[in-house]
């Protein structure tokens, strides 16, 4: 243990504020007179990816966010989260940047694939499972993006407009889940403003609620770069990232303390909570700074495509196609089809992007899994890509011979002299380089060569691309064919068309050189083979023939972004039309998503069955293949609602906002809690998901029914398997106030359980309510405020598919505060003191009919009717004496 008190009165100033800002992109600052060593974190939340971004080892890639959401296990998340332990672990850091929390506010945000849940209370369960995982094993995590980052349309500058009520019960709520049961090391604020202030800076967000009201002790770092004015270091930030500071500079936290605004005791508390995390890491006693390492664990294998399975979702299974039976008699025909059958996408664009140790697409998955039990083919029917993909690893070749190109890295701007970093081989063909990530060289001036060879499979008119942050050139043999040296708009892909021909090796240079800061230089090249003209028709042609069709179609990481959101909730490209068109040749068709939120499906009545696999990991074909063809039963269930439009969406008539502001314009109504209040049909609800077996509810009871706000209920539901096929089942509960003093969602959910179970196996699952099923938060009281009176309880399947229902009591506390004015009158009559009190002051009225119509209003709103009678100041007599009855 070290002494942390003790630690702080050895510093000096200077090193108390050396220590409020990174030492790079990934580290903390180090004090080596006193011993505190640096800390690592890294990216965060499909995967580890370590310290040397493009050029790091690769990493174990889990499912994203939103498919952990439609998990709705948080056992099994629990268990991935010890992986990314060990992952973190293995690329030398200490710290995961992850969950991500956000909510899924509109179905076209970049970040939702990210992201769980529309919902806060699944988002914040399944992060807490998550942390717990990584936390118990030796890593921490820090849960981001603190708070009201759900969209990425100028996320920089944009200011969430929302009230204190939805702020509290929606976004915040995954925040407070997870600081209630899991403890997270630390917060990233988000790169947004919130009601005006910026999140990083934000002392409602940070200080009143994070700190003081959730007593959160870890610390609080920036999103990267996300610091924006002098205010920060006075504010609830701790730790600004990346370094070096910027707003956390000695400079400006030395006139915050000249000023006032930043006292002392803050100071030392911002380094009490550094130092805190650094000892949670264990860096006190293992200081040393490891490497990024790499490791291809079978038992990680095992755990991530135990994942992927049930991440997928069932949405449509006419006549019960699937599972898919294999009949080697039969000499069936399955025609795996489209762009992303061949190579799915596994993760959404953005910082979380890992380099995944291997992926296994829906084609390979499908291929092994039949193996020779029927013929698969192939077609990929049309393309997908936003930008030109890298050039297939099969037509390039390193200077060694090898698959891939060479990489050499100069610490110079003219390419000279022995390389700073080589790769004889590498085939990553696209870089992004963020601050200090391009090894050995100085950061601000730097070369880089590929070369190789390219060999063309067919002759013809290819396209070629060169997307660059930085000077550079494409050349084939001595020609430069792409010009980004001289001329070029930053980051943006310049594309030619190019006749090549088929067999013959060109030999191919790439050369890029960067003098500037260095926040973020990029390098990518693309190629696209001759489109054959006919490419949709050959695989309409296949589909005829084919017994099945398995049809992917999706997204790929240029549609779905962090930094942009998507424009609609279609199928970009020719899709929509490959899949009406296979439908209408092949009834078998079995259409598989792969995305990280919701799409518009136009087809959905022509196609036999859909499932939605998101960017389910580097198992992504296997999971796949285990479910199409029964090795188990899906048992995914949406954690988002799938709206028939995107203008059904509560957000979209506030989206993306104006004047640097988005209103929140909803409120609570946010999901399944718009489309209740709606009575509006989704395509698919919230919590939906169908399985090869069928479950049956029953014998719905409750531990008690009349309880106070202090005790915790124990709802049970017998649940039973009453198919022939084994499955899991994600039990739903959703409470709903029957009369509630503010206006409240239908339903909303306030507990779930997954369960296994063989076919004819009845469980019996337990389900523990505690006050918090049946809050609500009431700025104008101050808080969260347990309204004594009825609720609802509603077990089931999906949120629009609920098997039972009761209903339970919630009972004014004996003693202290028991009763008050925001109550029902039906709840303070039912109390013999409350009684009393009325009787006390209005017993003439007590026996007129008027007493009916006002039983189920609170008495605040009856004296807002009333005011002649229930005066204010006969208001405030009533609220002490019912205080103390
Ligand atoms: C993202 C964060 C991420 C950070 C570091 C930012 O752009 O918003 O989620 O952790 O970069 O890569």
């Amino acid at each position: 243990m070290i002494d942390i008190e003790n630690l702080i009165t050895q510093m000096t100033l200077e090193e108390k504020i050396s220590m409020l800002a990174g030492k790079d992109l990934w580290h903390t600052v180090p004090v080596p007179r006193l011993g505190i060593p640096s800390i690592r974190v890294t990216d965060g939340p499909n995967g580890a990816r370590g310290s040397m971004g493009s050029l790091a080892p690769t990493s174990a890639l889990i499912p994203v966010g939103i498919a952990m959401g439609a998990t709705w296990n948080k056992d099994l998340v629990e268990r991935v989260g010890k992986l990314l332990a060990d992952e973190t672990k293995i690329k030398g850091s200490h710290i995961l940047l992850a969950p991500t929390v956000n909510i899924h506010r509109t179905p076209i945000a970049g970040r939702n694939f990210e992201c769980f849940s529309e919902d806060p209370y699944l988002s914040g369960m399944l992060a807490s499972s998550y942390i717990n995982g990584i936390q118990n094993n030796g890593a921490g995590a820090c849960i981001k993006h603190f708070v009201c980052n759900d969209q990425e349309y100028q996320r920089n500058s944009m200011s969430s407009k929302v009230e204190e009520r939805p702020l509290r019960e929606i976004y915040l709520e995954p925040f407070r889940l997870a600081m209630r049961h899991a403890k997270p090391w630390a917060v990233m604020s988000g790169y947004n403003r919130v009601n005006g202030a910026y999140a990083s800076e934000n002392d409602h967000i940070l200080k009143d609620v994070l700190k003081d009201e959730w007593s959160f002790d870890g610390i609080v770092m920036s999103d990267w770069f996300g610091t924006y004015t002098s205010d920060v270091p006075a504010g609830g930030l701790d730790l600004e990232m990346p370094g070096p500071a910027r707003w956390m500079s000695d400079e400006m936290v030395r006139k915050a303390l000249l000023s006032g605004d930043l006292t002392e005791d803050a100071l030392d508390d911002k380094v009490r909570r550094l130092l805190r995390t650094i000892e949670r890491a264990g860096a006190f006693q293992d200081p040393e700074l490891k490497p990024d390492g790499s490791a291809d664990l079978p038992e990680h294998r095992a755990i991530i495509r135990e994942a992927a399975r049930e991440t997928i979702v069932l949405l449509k299974n006419k006549d019960n196609i699937l599972p898919l039976s294999l009949d080697v008699e039969k000499e069936q025909t399955i025609a795996v089809i489209g762009e992303l059958a061949g190579w799915a996408t596994v993760m959404g664009g953005g910082s979380s992007g890992v380099s995944p140790h291997y992926q296994v697409s829906p084609f390979e998955g499908v291929r092994r899994y039949v193996d020779e039990r029927a013929n698969v083919e192939y077609s990929r029917g049309c393309r997908v890509h936003k930008n030109l993909p890298s050039p297939d690893l099969s037509t390039v070749m390193s200077e060694e011979g090898k698959p891939g190109l060479t990489l050499r890295i100069y610490d110079n701007l003219d390419f000279s002299g022995q390389p700073a970093f080589e790769a004889s081989t590498t085939d990553r063909l696209g870089y992004g380089w963020f601050d200090d990530s391009v090894p050995n060289v100085t950061q601000e001036r730097f070369s880089v060569r590929m070369t190789g060879y390219f060999t063309p499979t067919e002759s013809g008119l290819h396209s070629l691309s060169l997307a660059s942050m930085g000077q550079a050139k494409f050349m084939l043999g001595a020609e430069t064919i792409i010009d980004n040296w001289t001329n070029s708009i930053p980051n943006t892909e310049q594309r030619i068309e190019k006749q090549l021909e088929g067999g013959k090796t060109y030999p191919l240079t790439v050369e890029f050189k960067w003098q500037g800061n260095r926040v973020w230089r990029a390098l990518r090249i693309g190629h696209m083979p001759p489109q054959p003209a006919n490419e949709m028709d050959k695989a309409v042609e296949l589909a005829k023939r084919a017994d099945v069709v398995i049809l992917v179609v999706g997204l790929t990481g240029d549609w779905e972004a962090e930094g942009y959101d998507r424009v609609n909730m279609d199928l970009p490209g020719d899709q929509n039309e490959l899949i009406e068109r296979v439908a209408a040749v092949n009834p078998n068709t079995i259409v598989v998503l792969n995305g990280g939120s919701p799409l518009s499906m136009p087809w959905i009545d022509k196609v036999a069955a859909v499932v939605d696999q998101w960017y389910n990991s580097q198992e992504c074909g296997n999971a796949l293949a285990d479910v199409l063809f029964g090795e188990v039963s899906p048992s995914g269930k949406l954690p988002t609602t799938f709206p028939k439009r995107l203008r059904d969406n509560p957000a979209s008539i506030n989206y993306p906002g104006e004047n640097g502001e988005v209103l929140y314009g909803e409120g609570l109504f946010v999901g399944y809690r718009y489309y209740d209040a709606k009575d509006l049909e989704p395509l698919f609800p919230f919590g939906f998901g169908l399985s090869y077996t069928s479950f049956e509810y029953s014998n719905l009871r409750f531990s008690e029914t009349r309880f106070t706000e202090n005790q915790t209920i124990t709802v049970s539901v017998d649940v039973r398997n009453s198919g022939e096929r084994a499955g899991k089942e994600a039990i739903q509960l959703y409470v709903r106030e029957k009369a509630p003093a503010l206006v409240r969602p239908e339903k909303e959910l306030k507990a779930f359980a997954k369960v296994d179970l063989a076919p004819g196996e009845k469980k019996t699952v337990h389900l523990k309510l505690d006050r918090e099923a049946f809050w609500h938060y009431n700025p104008a009281r101050g808080g969260w405020v347990v309204e004594p009176g009825e609720f609802e309880i509603m077990v089931g399947a999906s949120s629009r598919d609920l098997r039972l229902n009761g209903n339970v009591t919630l009972l004014p506390n004996r003693g202290k505060e028991r009763l008050n004015t925001s109550m029902t009158l039906r709840v303070i009559l039912a109390d013999g003191g409350g009684r009393a009190v009325f009787q006390k002051h209005f017993s003439e009225w007590m026996t007129t009919p008027d007493l009916q119509h006002a039983l189920d209003l609170p008495v605040d709103t009856i004296a807002t009717l009333v005011p002649h009678v229930l005066t204010p100041v006969k208001l405030a007599v009533l609220a002490e004496e019912l205080d103390k009855a």
